[in-house]
Order: structure tokens, then C-alpha cells, then sequence
């Protein structure tokens, strides 16, 4: 038997992606014993790093600090009328390294999933409108990756923007069926933008 604050840590260990119990307590016993000044400076840096990073109003991406603006908003070399959107702020990551794109990024946070209770009042499609008509966007590139989820997402965005005049494409054959952002690869992401095609208007 452990004692409660160790059984604690574990379990708050557990979250991280890609941790499982075991290695949580494996962790959670080295930080208590070996590891004590490393978990005062682990907590430093990540009070700080609460603290400093935000998310950027304007388009969901990291930014240095609560309702800052981002780098990529603030860029003025980039294109204002070409909109990306994608499903977690880390695909921008990729899509940045892969210098596929150079316009304005949209995080929509998640993708509608009846399986795991994700709705669509549960994502910010009416922010996206908004977002499309107050910045006279002329494309959107749906970049959500090339799962069922994606899909439905894709075919739900093609109807709810109907009104709206802007040119919605979707990424090329370049990103392998069942494949999400983070895992295309830089080379395939390229390809994808580069033969993006347009969604016919219904
Ligand atoms: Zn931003």
C-alpha cells in the first residue's frame, strides 16, 4: 500500500497523454524520493507556464499569454483571405513545419463525433461564420485530417456555409484515408495543399 499523496500524483500522472498506471507510479515514487528537487522546479515551470501561455482569441492557436493575439495573427506577411481550419491547435504545428501554407489558421477544437458525444453545438461553427464574413475570407481549407469524423465535419461545414460566399476546398489525396494532421507527414501535407480541391455547391 502507498501513501495517499504518491497514489495521488499517479493518478494525476495517469492524464498525460501516453502514460499509463505503471509508469505513473513509477514516476510518482522517483519524484517523491530522488527526484524532489527536480518536481519543485517541474512545478515552477508549470505554474509559469500556465501563467504565461494563452490561447489566441482570434483563431485558437498558443499565444504568450491569456487573450493574447498569436504570432500567426500577427504576422502581416501572411495571406488575410485564405483560412485554414483545423481540428486541434497542434496541427498547426505541422502544417507550419511543413511550410505548406502561409495564410490565417482557424482551430475548430474537435470534430463532430456522435460516438464520443461531440455535437455540433459543441464546436464553434458560428465563430468560424463570423470569422469568414468579418475578414472577407475568400477560400477556407478544410485541413481535418482523412477520418469519418472529418468527413462528416466536412459535409456538415459545406451546408452551414452555404450562404456564405467563400470557396471551401478540402486537402488533396496526399494524406492517407484514416490518417489525422499530426501523423500526414511534412512531404504529404505539401502534396495535400498543393492539389486541395474544391467542394462542388450543392
Ligand atoms: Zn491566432
Amino acid at each position: 500500500m502507498l501513501p495517499e499523496s504518491i497514489t495521488k500524483l499517479s493518478k494525476i500522472l495517469t492524464k498525460i497523454p501516453n502514460i499509463g498506471p505503471k509508469s505513473a507510479e513509477k514516476l510518482a515514487l522517483w519524484f517523491s524520493g530522488y527526484g524532489m528537487a527536480y518536481a519543485k522546479d517541474l512545478g515552477m515551470v508549470l505554474t509559469e507556464l500556465h501563467n504565461l501561455v494563452g490561447i489566441c482569441p482570434d483563431c485558437g492557436y498558443f499565444s504568450d499569454g491569456q487573450d493574447k493575439i498569436c504570432l500567426y495573427c500577427l504576422d502581416s506577411t501572411r495571406e488575410d483571405s485564405i483560412l485554414c481550419l483545423v481540428e486541434q491547435n497542434v496541427d498547426i504545428i505541422d502544417i507550419e513545419e511543413s511550410k505548406a501554407f502561409k495564410g490565417r489558421y482557424f482551430v475548430l477544437g474537435g470534430v463532430i463525433s456522435p460516438l464520443e458525444g461531440v455535437t455540433i453545438s459543441d464546436l464553434p461553427f458560428e465563430k468560424l461564420k463570423e470569422k469568414i464574413i468579418s475578414k472577407e475570407i475568400k477560400e477556407i481549407i478544410i485541413a481535418l485530417g482523412a477520418t469519418t469524423e472529418a468527413d462528416v465535419t466536412t459535409m456538415y461545414l459545406k451546408e452551414f456555409l452555404q450562404e456564405v460566399s467563400v470557396k471551401i476546398t478540402v486537402l488533396g489525396r496526399g494524406i492517407a484515408v484514416g490518417t489525422q494532421i499530426h501523423y500526414a507527414g511534412k512531404k504529404s501535407l505539401v502534396e495535400a495543399f498543393r492539389i486541395r480541391e474544391t467542394l462542388d455547391p450543392q
